[in-house]
């Protein structure tokens, strides 16, 4: 075997220094570079429990003042000082009764009677034959993903896009949550699966931009949600339609702990109407790899005038399946595109994207494949 050490004439100390050093500085780099996402959620979760911390500290500093204040104004009805009085509401019960009758003519109402709240999130992996014979056989889906109630005319036409590259166990999981609980909700909706391949680092953005340029030849969708893989709602309340604002679905997720990591966070799962999308200039084409994407899309959304909402409560919970990133890169360079947001939206977005995609029909969704790289979204200098 070989001496290393002998080999390098080195003592032991200084080797045990350069082994050391070697270990640390590969570690260091893995988590900047090959693993992204894990040392941000360990960063969110940190910063979770801090915050749940604080919240329990505050909440019994205020039993404790409630209890021994005599004086206190305080009644049963009142809120904590201080606190997100949201949080204490109780949900209001304005959903429709059981015995509600659908007209054919009217528009389906938004807060349905099918829509119970809770569900029961499943992530065991299921085959998708499995879940394709069982949605096109008893759930009515047609060939290519689409569906429309029949009982009352759909409020939304709604796409479902999800951008994607090698999380083939993700999608049955997904679809089979997804698919009843849209049903549920009586929207119009059809899925399409934007995969990206190629070498070039995964663009999530870009993949989205193609997804609608693809999606608006097929029909006139007036909603468009941006819907990750792996995330699966916990609530059938979350109700996918559009609004007057940009929403945020995905408010609490299990892997930071069911707290928004921070107040411009718009990842996951989010929803534009088609007019928004257009006025905004769709996502940046330029994030190659991992992160920055959604915060680029939040700013696009607030220099357009708009804001962004987001459900109440638990109605905003997901679960995320757990994975590994498989070889996706961070994007490093993201904070320097962050920072000229304003400048790019009108450059970089709808009107500079370039792409040939291929186009297959599965029982669930419609398939485009696609080769991306940067050359196919080229932007003056700003
Ligand atoms: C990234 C976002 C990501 C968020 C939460 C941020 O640092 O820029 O793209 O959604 O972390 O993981």
């Amino acid at each position: 075997m070989v001496n290393w050490r002998r080999l390098l004439r080195m003592s032991n100390r200084s080797f045990l220094a350069f082994i050391f050093f070697f270990s640390m500085s590969t570690t260091c780099l893995y988590f900047i570079y090959v693993a992204p996402g894990i040392a941000n959620t360990y960063f969110f979760m940190v910063q979770a429990q801090g915050i749940m911390l604080r919240d329990n500290v505050r909440t019994i500093g205020q039993m404790i003042r409630l209890y021994t204040n005599k004086n206190s104004t305080v009644n049963g009805t009142d809120y904590p000082d201080g606190s997100n009085s949201s949080e204490y509401l109780v949900q209001p019960t304005t959903y429709l009764p059981e015995n509600f009758t659908y007209a054919q003519n009217l528009p389906c109402p938004e807060r349905l009677p099918s829509m119970k709240g809770l569900l029961d999130v499943n992530m065991t992996e299921i085959p998708m034959e499995e879940i394709e014979l069982k949605f096109s056989k008893f759930f009515d889906i047609e060939f290519g993903g689409h569906w429309k109630p029949k009982d009352c005319r759909p409020r939304w036409k709604v796409a479902i896009l999800i951008p994607f590259r090698n999380r083939h166990e993700h999608l049955p999981i997904l679809f089979q949550h997804l698919i009843p609980m849209l049903q549920r909700q009586r929207l119009q909706f059809a899925f399409y699966v934007i995969e990206q391949s190629g070498s070039q680092p995964f663009n999530r953005a870009m993949l989205f931009n193609v997804g609608f340029l693809e999606a608006m030849k097929d029909l006139n969708w007036d909603c468009l949600i941006f819907h990750d893989v792996d995330h699966i709602p916990e609530n059938d309340r979350n109700y996918y339609g559009c609004g007057q604002m940009p929403r945020h679905f995905a408010a609490k997720l299990d892997k930071y702990m069911y707290i928004l990591p921070y107040s411009e966070f718009f990842g996951g799962v989010s929803g534009l109407t088609v007019e928004q999308f257009r006025k905004i200039n769709g996502f940046p084409n330029a994030f190659w790899g991992w992160g920055g994407e959604d915060d680029d899309l939040w700013n696009r959304v607030h220099y357009a005038g708009l804001n962004v909402t987001r459900p109440e409560g638990e109605i905003g919970k997901y679960k995320s399946i757990p994975h590994h990133h498989r070889g996706e890169v961070q994007f490093l360079g993201r904070y320097k595109l962050l920072r000229y947001s304003k400048e790019r939206q009108h450059l970089d977005g709808l009107n500079n994207l370039h792409y040939s995609p291929h186009i297959s029909l599965s029982n669930l969704y419609k398939n485009i494949t696609v080769d991306l790289y940067p050359e196919l979204a080229p932007i003056r200098d700003y």
